[in-house]
């Protein structure tokens, strides 16, 4: 084989285009690798709209940045033909090796989108040596194409939760398959509440899915989510997600401190201490910060103790077993809600609990993985970072489907 075929398969050039000269320009930094592409003379191009063989009716010279060389940056020149098809006029042929309209080439994009799945995109773009808005544009070419081949025939159970781009700013609420064991991310919307519900309807219609055969949907307790499910997926059991409960209480607790802290001195380093996940680690401060909490007779103190109850709830191995200690639990925290005017906040999330007590035990029943929705918020953090210096409603979105949904076969179409 020649080194000119072998290069000319590197590059994705193929009959009747062939490689016709190249050149290195030292003069740039970095150099500059610059190939030329030519068809061959006389050689007939289908016509895009039909496909018939046409003569080129004339050439324009068109440049595609492509794979590095080693170090170097590389081009490809080519004159495109533009056909003349006796039913279709002249019309600009498309060439193999990129697509249409970009100034890229197919593998110059390709390289570029998996450098983007694996670090954030501002760095990505800095070692291929393009802008990071030029690389978004491929990243979300890609991902559009590849999102709308998603197949949802078999989606039976799902769970959704909202999040922002930027805190308290441009919502997204994202659903995911409850049976996927990885890539579980189906659908990202704009938005939060009840209208994105109907776009994941219309989403689901679209990729083969039946809203009928959604039997259970995994959610938080927002009322407009849950009226919106119940009327949009008739069939579906609505589980809330512990997790949510666990919020629920925890912002409870916070406001509970906040409110106690204009007239007490509180423990240092307790706010964040409070915040912290069930299960996250504290630091010393924090730990410590607790442990002087738990020996006090604040207010904040009762608050916290009725929320760390929930941990013996959620060990509760069977319904029965959780209904008794959920009973047992709400008969406790009444007690010591009794007319304390501070621990309101408290009360509020416990009428919350009982309101939708039916919808949190069904997660000892259901036959779907439910702790699922948790999960997603290391996601979403990721999500942000990968989408650091340019990050909006859209990149976001891209981003999350990039990371987290079953789009593996990015390049198919082409
Ligand atoms: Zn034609």
């Amino acid at each position: 084989m020649h080194a000119d075929e072998v290069l000319s398969l590197g590059l994705g050039v193929t009959p009747p285009w062939k490689l016709v000269g190249q050149r290195l320009d030292t003069d740039k930094r970095p150099k500059e690798l610059h190939i030329e592409v030519a068809a061959d003379r006389g050689a007939r191009f289908p016509c895009p709209n039909c496909g018939k063989p046409c003569k080129a009716h004339d050439f324009g010279e068109f440049t595609w940045r492509h794979l590095n060389f080693f170090q170097h940056h590389c081009y490809i020149t080519a004159k495109v033909p533009r056909t003349n098809c006796p039913d279709h006029g002249v019309k600009r042929i498309q060439v193999p090796w990129a697509r249409e309209g970009s100034r890229f080439t197919l593998l110059f994009e390709q390289a570029a989108v998996i450098l983007a799945r694996e670090m954030p995109v501002l760095a990505a773009a800095r070692i291929i040596g393009i802008t990071d808005q030029r690389l978004w544009r491929i990243i979300e070419h890609y991902v559009g194409q590849a999102v709308a081949r998603l197949d949802l025939g078999r989606l039976k159970a799902v769970g959704l939760d909202e999040t922002a781009s930027k805190r308290g700013h441009n919502y997204v609420t994202v659903f995911i398959d409850l049976d996927a064991k990885q890539k579980p991310v189906v659908f990202v919307t704009p938005g939060k509440g009840k209208a994105t519900v109907a776009a994941f309807k219309a989403f689901l219609k679209q990729h083969g899915g039946k809203p009928g055969h959604i039997v259970e949907v995994v959610c938080d307790m927002s009322p407009a989510f849950l009226a919106a499910i119940g009327e949009t997926f008739e069939q579906a059991n609505v589980t809330v997600d512990w997790f949510h409960v666990v919020q629920l209480f925890t912002k409870a607790v916070d406001d509970v401190r906040k409110a106690e802290a204009k007239h007490n001195t509180m423990p240092k380093a307790l706010r964040w201490a409070v915040l912290k996940a069930a299960d996250g680690k504290l630091t010393t401060k924090q730990a410590v910060a607790l442990a002087e909490l738990e020996a006090t007779d604040l207010f904040t103190a009762t608050a916290w103790r009725i929320k760390e109850k929930l941990r013996w709830i959620r060990n509760a191995k069977t319904v029965q077993a959780a209904r008794w200690r959920i009973t047992a639990f709400i008969r406790h925290a009444r007690s010591r809600l009794a007319g304390e005017v501070l621990l309101e906040p408290v009360r509020k999330a416990l009428e919350t609990f009982e309101r939708h007590l039916g919808r949190i035990l069904q997660r000892w029943t259901s036959t779907h993985a439910n702790a699922r929705l948790e999960g997603l918020n290391g996601l979403f953090q990721a999500a942000r970072a990968r989408a650091r210096g340019y990050r909006n409603t859209a990149t976001f979105i891209t981003m999350i489907y990039l990371i987290a949904a079953p789009i593996g076969n990015l390049f198919d179409s082409i």
